[in-house]
């Protein structure tokens, strides 16, 4: 948490007010927030946000003249757009309150003209912050293919002679990025595959797989992704499609498909739910 829904929901909501915008402060609480290699963020003073993307489950941030920027939002992270000025335009639903700035969980602010600021909170820490000055970041976080982008053949080639199970494999960010606890579950759901299933053995339907993931993350980009605990829109609102789980923490609940109770068992250390009568 947050999965590719939820980064998706962010960076298309900071997308418009960030554009353009220069850097004119920042400042870091805790340097441990730094990935391993990262510039420090007073770098980026001066430097104007020209994209802001998603990559696999990371926000990046492009600047003019030259850098990039990209937030992991660990466990508990979230970025917030805060407007110090009432007057400032912001779409309707940003809120532009006080905000308390002495929050010790507030780790980064970013000072931009207009009165805007990007905060970054996180409570636990387990979020990163990776400032460089080329572009080519997903090289650099060893990031496999978008399940967006990728081709049916790519994904086969990675499943192919993997004894793991493809739970395991789905939620290895080299074999595909992006896919988080819920959404594995909830796309291996929706092809109607056991997640203990060898990755060797689904490899033939990398198709379906691929088919169905999109299909998920689709529909939970429309709902604006899934609030268990923390995550939150960066206007500070929750995201809707918790309620639309088909296995998700629904142990024990009936199968929308079939009525059968939901099953939860541990693959490699994380929970995973399924249907073990359409699964299989
Ligand atoms: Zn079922």
């Amino acid at each position: 948490m947050p999965e590719l829904p939820e980064v998706e929901t962010i960076v298309r909501s900071l997308r418009k007010p960030l554009l353009g915008r220069c850097v004119l402060r920042a400042r870091l609480r805790h340097a441990a927030l730094y990935r391993r290699g990262s510039l420090r963020v007073p770098w980026l003073v001066g430097r104007v946000f020209s994209s802001v993307e998603r990559i696999g489950k990371n926000a990046l941030f492009n600047f003019q003249p030259a850098g990039a920027m990209t937030v992991n939002l660990g466990m508990t992270g979230r970025l917030i757009l805060h407007s110090r000025h009432r007057r400032v335009s912001l779409p309707k639903t940003f809120r532009s309150e006080a905000g308390d700035t002495d929050d010790k969980h507030l780790h980064v602010r970013f000072h931009l003209d207009g009165g805007l600021e990007l905060r970054y909170h996180d409570p636990r820490r387990f979020g990163f912050i990776y400032i460089t000055e080329s572009h080519d970041i997903r090289k650099n976080l060893a990031l496999g293919p978008d399940p967006f982008d990728t081709r049916d053949r790519d994904l086969e080639r990675a499943l192919e002679r993997r004894e793991a199970a493809i739970k395991s494999l789905l939620l290895d960010q080299r074999v595909i990025s992006g896919l988080g606890n819920i959404y594995a579950d909830e796309t291996l759901f929706e092809a109607r595959i056991d997640p203990r299933t060898p990755g060797r053995d689904v490899a033939g339907n990398a198709a379906t797989v691929l088919g169905a993931a999109r299909k998920v993350l689709r529909r939970a980009i429309a709902h604006g992704g899934s609030t268990l605990r923390d995550y939150r829109k960066p206007d500070g609102t929750t995201g809707g499609f918790q309620q639309h789980h088909a296995v998700y923490g629904r142990e024990g609940e009936p199968c929308i498909e079939c009525g059968s109770p939901i099953k939860k068992v541990v693959i490699s250390g994380r929970s995973s739910h399924f249907c073990p009568v359409c699964q299989r």
